[in-house]
């Protein structure tokens, strides 16, 4: 009789050979168990890792709100994607500098399905707990970028750490009732959207630092305005010496919409604005050649902007060993 486990074995392995023998359908982890961690440098002073978070994603027309429905569907297609969904990865950063560990976005945790909130094992994975973080910098206060603020049971999920968020984000997000009728999705959506947001971050409203884009949080790590968005959003510009790494928030949601094509992200709420960040930060990042991480790019997210003459091609970098 099949089980679960020889099919899944049937799968991984060639069946009748030593190799399966070798590997009896016990050990054989019932997930890919792949590492949700990718290390590197940013110059002689910066060590960065990315850590997922998981996934997140949904119709594929909420996250390129201007596509013809048939050009959308045609490009995923030659993308080997599925035309339904779109998946979107969780890309958090770990910066460690000067002695400190510094988390660039906190992701998002369950506000937004039951395959985000990796983080903690990732974390784990490289050696660290969450009292370990010593300063978590969130973009934007949208739900997958806030959600791991919180515990389950209401505490602080980075115990120790100093969360720095954009003033105009906790102005219109947390200190108002924000009108999200921009968004291209129901209204119950909306309202639990808003209200995850006030959930993930009140656990650390207590003692928040609020920063105008533009700031510089620590040295080597400098805030960029993006805003667009959100009223607030900020990109992130870590350097060291003459490296420099360029964090992108959601300027994009994923590459092959919205780098690739033009397609303009539903939630942005001021699409004009949004545009104009995407321009100037895109072409900045394309000039310079800088080395990128989108938030929501394939896992690990790493890669350099091209201009071409239609506008922008995403190029991932090679994995480093
Ligand atoms: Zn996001």
């Amino acid at each position: 009789m099949l089980t679960a486990a020889s099919v899944a074995t049937g799968l991984l392995l060639p069946t009748g050979t030593a190799f399966a023998q070798a590997a009896p359908a016990a050990s054989v982890p019932p997930q890919a168990g792949n590492a949700g961690h990718y290390r590197f440098r940013v110059g002689d002073d910066i060590a960065a890792t990315v850590l997922s978070d998981g996934l997140i994603g949904g119709p594929p027309q909420v996250y390129a709100s201007d596509a013809p429905e048939a050009e959308l569907e045609e490009v995923l297609r030659r993308a080997f994607l599925p035309t339904d969904r779109l998946t979107l990865n969780l890309n958090t950063l770990l910066i460690e500098t000067n002695g400190r560990r510094i988390l660039l976005e906190a992701g998002a945790g369950q506000t937004m399905g039951p395959q985000g909130g990796r983080i903690f094992e990732n974390l784990a994975a490289i050696g660290l707990q969450p009292e370990d973080i010593d300063v978590v910098v969130v973009s934007h206060t949208h739900p997958d970028h806030v959600g791991n603020l919180r515990t389950a049971d209401g505490g602080k999920a980075f115990p120790r750490a100093v969360v720095f968020a954009p003033r105009a984000d906790w102005d219109f997000f947390i200190r108002n009732d924000p009108d999200l009728s921009y968004m291209p999705v129901p209204e119950d959506f909306r309202r639990n959207f808003a209200a995850a947001i006030k959930r993930s971050v009140e656990p650390v409203t207590n003692g928040i630092e609020l920063y105008e884009a533009g700031a510089e949080i620590v040295p080597g790590l400098t805030t960029l305005p993006a805003f667009g968005h959100t009223p607030g959003m900020a990109n992130f510009l870590v350097q060291s010496g003459a490296d420099q790494l360029l964090l992108t928030a959601d300027l994009a949601y994923h590459p092959i919409v919205n780098v690739d094509r033009p397609w303009v992200p539903g939630p942005d709420r001021d699409k004009d604005t949004a545009l104009a960040s995407r321009r100037r930060i895109f072409d900045m990042a394309a000039a310079d050649r800088l080395l990128v991480l989108g938030f929501h790019y394939p896992f690990p997210g790493l890669g350099r902007m091209l201009k071409t003459d239609a506008g922008y091609a995403w190029v991932p970098v090679n994995w480093q060993f």
